[in-house]
């Protein structure tokens, strides 16, 4: 299997990565999803962190929010793993069609990768709903409750899709052009069987679907070549 996809690899010029929950732990996220912080969170908070970082939370009870979103979220930002580096090392080559990233900590953009799009957003990017300000993160982790404009004292809105909302359809647009486009996709620590990815990798017409991931899942059937373990070290190993 490993050779294989080297050498899928080493012939394809328009290689499209999708990033997910795998490389934000990789690269020293926490996971939510993960069993007991999922269940630390629910005791605390009386509700799961899905629900917190829903649009209803967020238009009805922003204190909550932001005390969750600015606690147990940005307070603990990744640092881009050697994944990252190993694709920028491909855009640098030209090798690279785009990044599509369902990851919300920006680790492509932080590693200088020019082709991403984050199609669920960025917690980088926070703005005020009124005027259109742009702040940055430290703003929201500094500011006490709930962070506002400094001209118009709206509450901000992290550019994050939350849980509820509709999906940027610019954006998801993009991802679809890419997918057309590639001649590879490789998916790094993503659930394919999900509605959103399943909906940009449908628009994949070769039979070049690679996933990479931790562990085991059933929507695994959907890749064409699997490899399990390390996703920086099987990366590092499939493109040497
Ligand atoms: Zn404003």
């Amino acid at each position: 299997m490993l050779d294989t996809i080297k050498s899928i690899l080493k012939e394809s010029n328009r290689i499209v990565f999708i990033t997910g929950l795998g490389t934000i732990t990789e690269s020293g996220g926490r996971d939510l999803w993960d069993s007991s912080l999922f269940y630390a969170l629910e005791k605390e908070y009386h509700m799961s962190p899905e629900e917190l970082l829903s649009a209803g939370e967020y238009s009805s009870r922003k204190e909550r929010f932001y005390k969750f979103y600015k606690k147990e979220v940005i307070s603990y930002l990744p640092k881009p793993s050697e994944t990252f580096s190993l694709i920028k090392k491909l855009e640098d080559e030209g090798r690279l069609e785009a990044v599509l990233s369902f990851n919300i900590f920006g680790l492509e953009k932080i590693a200088g990768i020019k082709r991403t799009v984050e199609l669920d957003g960025s917690v980088y990017d926070n703005y005020c709903p009124k005027c259109y300000k742009k702040f940055d993160i430290n703003y929201l982790l500094e500011s006490p409750g709930i962070p506002v404009c400094d001209t118009c004292k709206k509450a901000l809105r992290p550019n994050i899709r939350l849980l509820g909302e509709r999906v940027d359809n610019d954006l998801y647009t993009m991802g679809c052009v890419a997918c057309t486009n590639a001649d590879t996709v490789v998916v790094l620590g993503c659930d394919l069987g999900g509605g959103k990815i399943q909906y940009v990798t449908g628009h994949y017409k070769g039979c070049n679907l690679i996933l990479l991931a931790n562990e085991e899942h059933y929507s695994d059937k959907y890749a064409d070549y699997v490899l399990y373990g390390n996703i920086s070290d099987n990366l590092k190993n499939v493109l040497e």
